[in-house]
């Protein structure tokens, strides 16, 4: 496994790569691995010629400065588990590699993607991603590039910036990888006291609630169901909606279309995000 921590090393060794015929599959991350990273690792590999992986704690998607700077960080822990899936090359830039002196944030058009959910309680956050996924995209020019469905909104997103300045890049969403509890991974999740580590395995199970009777006509009831089983818990829940799958707006049952219920909720400081598409087997 290589690690390159400047972008000129990194352009370098991948356009060799490339005119070697090496296909490139790329899995952005901000560290703290586990098992749902490892997952986009192992889907990289299994398509692509080689598995690069970025660990970048990216600044300017944090809307506060407290989450940022607790944020986990464990880079030789990181490295060893990258090297046990078998990635093959990992870059680790530092802020000044990835911006230089300037943190202008690209100029993006959402398409309305970014007007709820997270992009509604977390202002510029959507921005702070397309900045450095475009910034990622540009350096590694990937031929696939590996998102989980965990952050959904985030993948309608990076689809949409990839359609728009990026299409040969090919696109995969992963599915969500979780606790035996049923509690998505998370890094997040080491931020976490024991207790409430179990509690949370709540939000699984009033969002698996909803899928298991999932009626688009039962959506509105459905949803109230689901948020009395979070707040009989006591859970202090940021957002529980049901949005249409593909332009996250409030679902409406006349469409036909599918659906997800995305749900955000804190625990103290630390907040926690998932999601479950709709209809989904059981
Ligand atoms: P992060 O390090 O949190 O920015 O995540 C890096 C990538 O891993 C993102 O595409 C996430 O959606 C994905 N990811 C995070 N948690 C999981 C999970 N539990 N299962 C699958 N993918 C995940």
């Amino acid at each position: 496994m290589i690690c390159v921590r400047e972008s000129a090393a990194l352009h370098q060794y991948l356009d060799q790569q490339r005119k070697l015929g090496q296909s490139i599959g790329f899995v952005p991350t901000m560290g703290a691995l586990h098992q749902g990273h490892l997952s986009l690792v192992a889907s990289a590999k299994a398509e692509c010629d080689l598995a690069v992986v970025s660990i970048f704690v990216n600044p300017t998607q944090f809307n506060e400065k407290g989450d940022f700077d607790r944020y986990p960080r464990d880079e030789q822990q990181d490295l060893r588990l990258l090297e046990y899936a078998k990635a093959d090359v990992v870059f680790l830039p530092d802020s000044q590699e990835m911006y230089g002196k300037s943190t202008a944030l690209l100029d993006f058009n959402f398409e309305g993607l970014d007007t709820v959910m997270e992009g509604k309680l977390r202002p510029g956050h959507f921005k702070g991603v397309v900045t450095i996924v475009d910034k990622f995209f540009s350096l590694v020019k990937p031929d696939v590039a590996y998102f989980g469905q965990k952050d959904f909104q985030q993948l309608a997103i990076v689809r949409l910036l990839a359609r728009r300045l990026h299409p040969d890049i090919r696109i995969v969403g992963c599915s969500i990888l979780r606790e035996p509890n049923g509690l998505a991974m998370s890094s997040r999740n080491e931020l976490l006291s024991g207790n409430d580590r179990a509690h949370a395995s709540v939000l699984f199970r009033a969002l698996s609630h909803i899928s298991k009777h999932w009626k688009p006509e039962h959506a509105l009831n459905l949803r109230e169901e689901a948020l009395s089983m979070l707040t009989e818990e006591n859970v202090q829940v940021e957002y529980l909606e049901i949005a249409d799958y593909d332009s996250l707006q409030p679902f409406n049952s006349d469409t036909g279309n599918k659906a997800v219920a995305c749900l955000a909720a804190r625990y103290g400081a630390v907040r926690l995000i998932d999601n479950v598409v709709l209809p989904e087997q059981h």
